[in-house]
């Protein structure tokens, strides 16, 4: 692969909008993508293998928990901070930012949030150094886009509840120490149990043949009569509204990725453009390309304005879950349509791991489908404008 010549754009002095703070913890991770992820990531996309001697850099650049207070190990950050950082990340790959996600908005958000004090301190401070890793199941093989359809389930027996079900598509399974898993009691009541690697009749085989997040590991959850001690519930809150309210703040760390991979397209594309020569002259002269570099700088620089304004309202607690939908719908959109141009632009040269793009644009299929698909986000903002669910 080519060495990492990576050159953020920012055509709207966005950097003045950030904290001295924010561009410190955004330029650690961008310096750690280029040492740590961008030498090594295209041979272990190749091979679809997660890089596991990376998980200690994500740990240490604050990718576990970054908003989760300091006293359960997380950084502590503000939500612009953990966007950035999500940016960075995904700008190096999509699969090494949904290992990230998972682990801080689907596990320790759930933990964090609903989970007792002795959960907190047993799972948090694990979770964020890296020693331990999660994965959240919540999709089934016949529940996707409708989850509150689903079926896994638990009875209670004695002092502990007894789990059957599958989960399907789930992100770091094959390698999760725990799992946020959501199910259905008795009464048919969503809850979240912690269950975990080891105990009987759990296991996670692995999903294999993906075109997309090769560099993730996916994997099913199967629960056969699993024995989960009662202590091991969430008691902070029950029904579909506690699954939702951790895709929130992952939606919103997706709106951000998004534009690190957008933004990774976009910068391999002008570079080449500028360098290869057809005709006599550099292709970044003609007006064909030209249109397409600034169509995709101007999309680049409405999504880092939407992201940034998500981020000022998610950190004042006023961001609704629709505003959260429309930007992670929007900014996907935006850089799987500018991984595809960037990939005209190389020419031949694009299709090749010699580059990025490709990479990204695979990526960003299980991107626009995962955390709610395309569709489905549309839908919700439909809903919020109307007041009528055409999904339902
Ligand atoms: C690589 C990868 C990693 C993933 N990681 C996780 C994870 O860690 N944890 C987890 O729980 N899940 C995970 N998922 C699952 C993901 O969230 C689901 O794939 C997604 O929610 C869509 O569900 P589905 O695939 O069953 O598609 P379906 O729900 O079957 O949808 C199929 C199509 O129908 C459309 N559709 C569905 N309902 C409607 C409707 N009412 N109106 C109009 N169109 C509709 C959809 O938009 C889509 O185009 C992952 C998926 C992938 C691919």
């Amino acid at each position: 692969m080519k060495p990492d010549l990576f050159e953020a754009p920012d055509y709207y002095n966005l950097d003045d909008l950030l904290t001295e703070e924010h561009k410190l913890v955004r330029d650690a991770a961008r310096s750690w993508v280029k040492r740590e992820v961008s030498p090594i990531i295209e041979e272990y996309a190749q091979r679809a293998e997660f890089p596991n001697q990376i998980i200690k850099g994500l740990a240490e650049i604050g990718a576990f928990g970054p908003y989760i207070p300091e006293t359960y190990g997380g950084a502590g950050l503000d939500q612009i901070s953990y966007g950035l950082i999500m940016q960075e990340i995904e700008r190096g790959d999509s699969g090494v930012r949904s290992t990230a996600s998972v682990q801080s908005s689907l596990v320790m958000y759930p933990i964090w949030k609903y989970g007792s004090e002795e959960q907190k301190k047993k799972f948090l401070p694990k979770l964020a150094s890296g020693e331990f890793m999660g994965c959240f199941g919540l999709t089934e093989p016949d529940h996707g886009s409708n989850p509150g359809g689903m079926t896994t389930n638990f009875k209670a027996n004695g002092d502990h509840y007894i789990l059957n079900g599958a989960k399907m598509w789930i992100s770091n399974a094959p390698f999760a120490d725990v799992a946020v898993v959501w199910a259905k009691n008795e009464e048919g009541r969503v809850h979240g149990l912690l269950v975990e690697r080891g105990m009987e009749g759990f296991s996670t085989p692995e999903t294999h043949n993906k075109w997309s997040l090769r560099a993730s590991a996916t994997g099913e959850l199967i629960f056969d009569n699993v024995k989960i001690p009662k202590e091991n519930i969430l008691p902070g809150k029950s029904g579909l509204g506690a699954p939702l309210s951790c895709l929130d703040s992952a939606r919103f760390g997706i709106a951000w990725g998004a534009i690190g991979a957008a933004m990774d397209c976009y910068d391999t594309a002008l570079r080449y453009a500028k360098e290869r020569i057809q005709f006599d002259k550099p292709i970044a002269a003609t007006q064909l390309q030209q249109k397409k570099l600034a169509e995709m700088l101007t999309e680049i620089t409405k999504a880092q304005l939407m992201a940034w304004r998500l981020g000022v309202l998610r950190e004042e607690g006023k961001a609704t879950s629709a505003q959260i939908s429309m930007a992670k719908r929007n900014n996907v959109d935006m850089a799987i349509k500018i991984a595809r141009e960037a990939r005209q632009v190389l020419g031949g040269m694009g299709i090749t791991g010699e580059y990025s793009i490709m990479r990204h644009m695979m990526n960003l299929e299980s991107v626009i489908t995962y955390e709610g698909t395309h569709d489905i986000h549309l839908l919700i903002t439909g809903y919020d404008i109307t007041g009528h669910a055409a999904f339902k």
